[in-house]
């Protein structure tokens, strides 16, 4: 509990980002402070073990541009390889893509086509859990591959946009719920 109070300390309110009206969480305090930083990626690296601390997935997949920050070093724990889903026309190979709605307009993530074998377990990694679009599209890409999606983790999630259902059947694990 003295962690979790910690923790939200170094998570920075700030009105009116990206627009006006939203309230953004911005994690940027976390990742400064070192100590804080090592127990994140630990805590969050949790969802890709099982109860014996062993290593259950393939990939860790971490979501442009903030769950590359966490996804990288959760990667490294858990002793596996790490995959970037980026924002359309970043992959310099051939992709996959997946299109979904946004509040004004739509969005394309995408991974490349050899980043997964079918049949990985993967972890998805983001820092913030909003309305799921993220999640949802993340996971069709995981399939499209072949590959199943064994866990999500992020570090907050915010619970009034019920994002948790983009995970699917897949375990949800978040260290902190606003
Ligand atoms: P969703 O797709 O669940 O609506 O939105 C989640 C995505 O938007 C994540 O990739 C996350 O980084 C970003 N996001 C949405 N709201 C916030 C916020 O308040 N703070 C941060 N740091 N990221 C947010």
């Amino acid at each position: 509990a003295r962690a979790r109070g910690a923790l939200e300390r170094l998570i920075r309110d700030v009105p009116d980002f990206p627009e006006p009206g939203v309230l953004f969480k911005d994690i940027t305090p976390v990742l400064a402070d070192c100590e804080a930083f090592h127990d994140v990626v630990e805590a969050m690296a949790e969802a890709g073990r099982d109860a014996d601390g062993v290593t259950v997935v393939d990939r860790v997949l971490g979501m442009e541009a903030r769950g590359f920050l966490l996804g990288a070093p959760i990667a490294l724990a858990l002793g596996v390889g790490f995959v970037p889903i980026r924002k359309a026309g970043k992959l310099p190979a051939e992709t996959y893509g997946v299109t979904y709605d946004l509040e004004y307009g739509t969005a394309t993530l995408e991974m490349h086509t050899d980043a997964l074998r079918p049949g990985d377990r993967v972890l998805l990694v983001d820092d913030v859990l909003a309305t799921g679009g993220t999640i949802a599209a993340t996971t069709e890409l995981v399939h499209r591959a072949g590959a199943e999606v064994h866990a999500v983790s992020v570090l907050m999630e915010l619970a009034f946009l019920e994002g948790r259902a983009a995970a699917g059947d897949a375990p949800l694990s978040t260290l902190l719920t606003v």
